[in-house]
């Protein structure tokens, strides 16, 4: 058995995104309902869990991990996990220690991550209104989310900012949230809005905003250049001549970044889905828990894991619900 991650398709996994918590304290109405049903807290990994599962994928090669959710910052006693992953930061074996977060506990616990390795967070800002910020937040305000950017960067984290494009919503802010994100030195990445969870209910506040839209409106007040940086994502990135400063389009149902996928997913119950647009995933919990003492039956899952990763996602073809819903929430595979 080799040591490294490798996929059929000769592809080295080498980043791990993992969902701490199901839970937030805002309800995003693309991203959840307003009455959700969240697990039962004996399903999720446990603290020391999460801490061997991700020394376990750090152990087989995995160099970037970045904690998500849900709000990762809500789960409790979460610092101790970051503080825990210094230890790969230290030996060198990982080299970036990272997370996405709404913004929202950010001033509480800046600078604690900047002293466990922390160096870049990504904050979720779909509008720099007030008003707005709650409609589609339902439960969040926006002044404690500016607090909380305010002090992250006091504490030395470079920030980039991720906004949902959701057409009729925040298309006339394209330039006001570029220009802020210039002001303040962050980076943007637009996203492009996915029909997962309950979009399209009650609130219609989310409407299919093509990013290549986004990218034409854009070109029409700057001039700019493609940069060929490739994260083996789905993110491709533009340079603003103008303000020097990096836009990212995130397209996650375009196909045309999978040939160069380096990435996994865990869910906070432990299950890895191997592809973001795939139902398929293995469950590592069983390895973790029944095998106390013993790594081996975990490497070996993971192993036997990685094989299944397919060659690419099929978001638009069989797999989905009949209404073309990918039925799984972001919240709960961590987006
Ligand atoms: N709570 C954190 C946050 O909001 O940044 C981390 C988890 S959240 C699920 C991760 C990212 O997924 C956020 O940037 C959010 O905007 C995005 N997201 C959630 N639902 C989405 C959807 N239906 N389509 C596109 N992006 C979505
Ligand atoms: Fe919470 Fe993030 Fe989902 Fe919004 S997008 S509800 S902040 S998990």
């Amino acid at each position: 058995m080799t040591p490294q991650l490798i996929d059929p398709f000769a592809r080295a996994i080498t980043y791990l995104r993992v969902s701490v918590t199901d839970r937030c304290d805002f309800r995003c109405v693309y991203c959840m309902a307003e009455n959700m049903t969240f697990l039962p807290k004996k399903d999720l990994l446990t603290l020391e869990e999460l801490d061997r599962m991700c020394s376990t994928f750090v152990g087989l090669g995995v160099e970037k991990l970045r904690i998500t959710g849900g709000e990762p910052l809500v789960r409790k006693g979460i610092m101790t996990f970051f503080q825990s992953m210094t230890r790969h930061l230290d030996s060198g074996a990982l080299k970036e220690l990272t997370l996405t977060t709404n913004g929202s506990q950010l001033a509480r616990f800046a600078d604690d991550l900047y002293a466990a390795g922390v160096r870049r967070v990504n904050v979720s800002l779909d509008t720099l209104d007030d008003e707005k910020f709650a409609r589609v937040t339902r439960w969040g305000r926006l002044p404690q989310v500016m607090k909380g950017i305010d002090a992250a960067q006091r504490a030395g984290l470079r920030i980039k900012i991720n906004a949902v494009a959701l057409k009729g919503f925040n298309e006339d802010e394209l330039f006001t949230l570029t220009e802020w994100c210039a002001s303040r030195d962050m980076d943007l990445t637009w996203i492009e809005v996915m029909p997962m969870g309950d979009l399209g209910n009650e609130d219609r506040v989310g409407q299919y905003w093509s990013l290549k839209d986004v990218r034409a409106q854009l070109a029409q007040n700057y001039t700019l250049t493609d940069l060929a940086e490739r994260t083996g994502g789905p993110a491709r990135y533009v340079q603003l001549n103008e303000t020097g400063q990096k836009v990212g389009f995130i397209t996650p149902l375009s196909h045309n970044f999978c040939e160069s996928c380096n990435r996994v997913r865990m869910t906070c119950t432990g299950e890895l889905y191997m592809c973001l647009g795939q139902e398929d995933m293995a469950d590592l919990r069983p390895a973790l828990r029944n095998y106390p003492k013993d790594d081996k039956p975990l490497v070996e899952a993971i192993h036997n894991a990685i094989g299944l990763k397919p060659k690419g996602h099929d978001f638009d073809y069989s797999r989905q619900r009949a209404d073309g819903q990918v039925s799984r929430h972001m919240s709960h595979t961590g987006g």
